[in-house]
């Protein structure tokens, strides 16, 4: 029935330059997001407005589910187009879709002309009057507000003139390819991907790190973290995936330092890691899916700790949220299916029964000394021999 989708954007924070790169980078998006939606689609921009024009048969469902994920659309509307063929049959057709987009007509509405067209017989305000009129005509429970309208009829004229009322919520934010690039710490976990979707949609471009330690992590457990890298792509896009064998190092820690402060440690060497793969690819800080008091490496001390050897910011855009929101949002973004399955973690395998949750950043830094003779050849070991797989949803 619809034949395009005006897509609605937040115009905040865009002058200038600024306002094009976010229009542009919004046609690419959407133009990105519409590959896995089956039709034919030309997306493009007018004065302040994007549109997506469907070429002939399409799958509505799936074109509606991919526009849901373009960070930076605000709200979408189908829109009907029709040929100009007089102001007579445009009341009709205008009649004709109310009658069938709305069953229950016990609503109120307002219509809202606008002629980009100058040569239109009409102005708007006698167009909106008189298609008012012919809808009040046809369908007498309904009723004019003029002021919070339930319905806004949208009737707009250009070469075509198109005609919408409907308007679908989308993701918000703000398109990816505005906001630099950021290095996501991503694991199997809950966390980690729902923090990589939010910093995503502030326009960010996400790569990642997984750290396996086979044998002792399975060919599923980084399974699992690449399947979760292709869930949140449909919202990020492309994902670098960088996998770095962490065997040697995590040994190397258990052998050498406190059971205790094995996690924090360990945590210590993630970062630095993640931080060199970070800067190697042009990344401007590292993101977590740490909250505090989590876990005994996620309080306060630990974090410290754990933030201690990192020279480029480190965003953590879960830090304050409650697991259940966490959760929400993994549901949400249709992660946490996979988040869930029970395949071993890193981090969990050499835990000690006891960690600190107050760890000193000063005992930490001493008894990391302990590690001087091998570490750096073998963080230098672990950075040449990472694969990468290349995530493309
Ligand atoms: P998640 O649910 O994201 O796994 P978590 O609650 O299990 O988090 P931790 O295991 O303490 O918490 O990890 C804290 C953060 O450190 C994670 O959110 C993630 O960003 C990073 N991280 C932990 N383990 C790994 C790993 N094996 N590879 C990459 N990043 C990791
Ligand atoms: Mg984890």
């Amino acid at each position: 029935m619809f034949q395009a989708f005006l897509i609605k954007y937040a115009e905040i924070a865009m002058k200038g330059k600024n306002r094009f790169m976010f229009e542009d980078a919004l046609v690419r998006q959407t133009q990105r997001a519409l590959k896995h939606a089956d039709g034919s689609f030309n997306v493009y921009k007018t004065q302040g407005r994007i549109h997506v024009e469907c070429d002939g048969e399409y799958d509505y469902d799936e074109t509606v589910d991919a526009l849901k994920k373009v960070f930076g659309i605000t709200a979408f509307c189908p829109t009907i187009v029709l040929d100009d063929e007089g102001f007579e049959v445009l009341k009709k057709r205008v009649v004709e879709y109310v009658g069938e987009e709305y069953p229950d007509k016990n609503f109120t509405f307002k219509v809202l002309a606008r002629r980009a067209r100058k040569n239109y017989p009409l102005e708007s305000m006698e167009i909106c009057a008189k298609i008012g009129e012919a809808l009040l005509d046809a369908y007498p429970e309904m009723k004019v507000d003029v002021h919070k309208p339930d319905v806004f009829i949208n009737v707009e004229i250009r070469e075509k003139i198109y005609l919408y009322s409907k308007e679908i919520k989308g993701a918000a934010g703000m398109p990816i390819g505005t906001g630099g690039k950021a290095m996501l710490l991503l694991s199997g976990g809950i966390d980690s991907p729902v923090a990589g979707y939010m910093v995503a949609k502030r326009g960010v471009v996400i790569e990642a790190v997984y750290f396996h330690a086979p044998p002792y992590t399975s060919e599923r457990a980084k399974q699992k973290v690449a399947d979760l890298a292709t869930i949140i792509s449909a919202y990020c896009g492309d994902i670098k995936l960088h996998v770095i064998n962490f065997t040697e190092i995590q040994k190397y820690i258990y052998d050498a330092c406190p059971k205790d402060e094995l996690t924090i440690i360990m945590r210590r060497y993630m970062m630095r890691i993640a931080q060199a793969i970070a800067v190697e690819n042009g990344c401007l800080g590292l993101v977590t899916g740490e909250s505090i008091g989590q876990v005994a490496s996620q309080t306060m001390q630990s974090l410290l700790c754990t933030n201690d050897v990192c020279e480029i910011p480190v965003y953590r855009p879960l830090i304050a949220f409650d697991k259940q929101d966490i959760v929400d949002i993994s549901e949400k973004i249709g992660a946490y299916e996979t988040s869930i399955l029970p395949y071993e973690d890193c981090c969990t395998i050499w835990v000690a029964e006891h960690p600190v949750t107050k760890p000193n950043v000063n005992v930490i830094r001493r008894h990391e000394k302990n590690l001087s003779e091998h570490i750096d050849e073998m963080v230098a070991r672990a950075l040449e021999t990472r694969e990468i797989i290349e995530i493309k949803k």
